[in-house]
């Protein structure tokens, strides 16, 4: 197996997802899994599907297309507002997008018009993170817009929390929402098919006691694959933080110095640097930087630290005295690292327990040579 690698156990990405869906089943919810995170990585796309996501969601019309050259035909959404140089590629991969802009909305609908389909528009509406969002109070003059164009189809709001300014959704807010929904389908009509209560932070509001009012449908990337809530960084019950694991290898350790050398030419310090070092940390390097992940985002295993990383190195002071060069050396992830690996060329992905292929059937009469065999 070659370094460094991401070993990415699939069978703990379905069970993730099966938790969340089967909590917020109960409450009224979908899950629409999103793969952002994963680059569109299709195996793991499909970990979601079978853990009984009911769609996907991309930010990227790159990962869109890797998933859809792979073979995955389900509703994919488009969650970052479409740019107006894309909407052709847009209306043609995904059903839906989100939006803020009517003039992208626009062109998304002459882009649909010329394709010769509908495409559908999910009303992205501002409710205090101040990332994207049309304000509260224009959504109906933009809702009544998007009914009247030929060429969209108006499939629902939604809203995102605790992404730039880390607010988290409260019940009010969800609340307000719901209203949002309700007042949107009064005055113009449509059905509002998907009412998107936001990513991964708003699944503590979704487990609570509280009414989940026409909120039917949340967007799970974070929680599915790293099993934590974004906003505590504590762990969801029942569902695996180690789903992926990155793997690297040491290409050197030595007994230098935890701290940096000083400069000769300032005496004081460097008599200092004449103290025999006592410490038994040892200092390793392995052969991983910046390119491929975000090093403050990897948890180091017990005994070690990090020290710090260039481009394309990884110092770390570790007590563990086994680690020898061609040691490989295994970390944990948080989101912002995972999201590096995962886009990084150098870095091999390994998958683990992949769908078990289906078992011949009887009738073949395969099962049964097969277990001659
Ligand atoms: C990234 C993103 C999500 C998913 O967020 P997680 O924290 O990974 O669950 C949902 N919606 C939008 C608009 C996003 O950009």
């Amino acid at each position: 197996m070659s370094n460094p690698r991401i070993e990415v156990d699939l069978s703990k990405i379905r069970h993730n997802t099966e938790i969340v869906v089967g909590l917020l089943k109960a409450r009224g919810i979908r899950v629409t899994g999103v793969t952002k995170a994963v680059c569109g990585h299709p195996a793991i796309a499909r970990a979601m599907l079978d853990g009984g996501a009911a769609g996907l969601a991309e930010a990227r019309l790159s990962n869109v297309k890797r998933l859809r050259q792979s073979g995955i035909t389900c509703p994919v959404t488009l969650i970052r507002t479409p740019m107006l140089s894309q909407v052709d590629d847009v209306v043609q991969v995904c059903e839906a997008s989100y939006n803020t802009e009517i003039v992208v909305i626009a062109a998304l609908a002459a882009a649909a018009i010329r394709q010769n389909t509908v495409h559908g528009v999910i009303l992205m509406v501002e409710m205090g993170d101040l990332r994207e969002g049309i304000m509260p109070q224009d959504l109906g003059e933009i809702a009544q817009q998007v009914v009247d164009m030929p060429g969209v189809a108006l499939k629902g709001i939604g809203a995102n929390f605790a992404c730039l300014s880390g607010t988290a959704p409260t019940a009010p807010k969800m609340q307000a929402l719901s209203i949002l929904a309700n007042d949107v389908e009064g005055q113009f009509g449509p059905f509002l098919q998907t009412i998107s209560g936001g990513n991964s932070a708003s699944l503590p509001w979704a487990f609570g006691a509280r009414a989940t009012g026409r909120i039917n449908d949340l967007r799970i990337g974070e929680a599915i694959l790293l099993g934590v809530d974004p906003i505590t960084g504590d762990d969801i019950g029942g569902l695996y933080r180690d789903a992926f694991t990155l793997v690297a290898e040491v290409i050197e350790t030595d007994a230098k110095s935890v701290r940096p050398l000083v400069s000769c030419a300032d005496h004081t310090l460097a008599r200092i640097q004449l103290v025999p070092d006592t410490s038994e940390t040892t200092r390793i390097i392995l052969a991983i930087g910046h390119q491929d992940t975000d090093a403050a985002g990897l948890s180091m295993p017990p005994g070690s630290t990090l020290i710090g990383a260039t481009s394309d190195h990884l110092v770390i002071g570790t007590k563990d005295a086994t680690l020898c060069v061609g040691s490989e050396m295994r970390f944990q992830l948080n989101y912002g690292a995972l999201m590096r690996v995962m886009a990084a060329p150098d870095i091999q992905i390994n998958l683990r327990n992949d769908r078990p292929l289906p078992i011949a059937h009887d009738a073949y009469g395969l099962s049964k040579h097969l277990a001659l065999v």
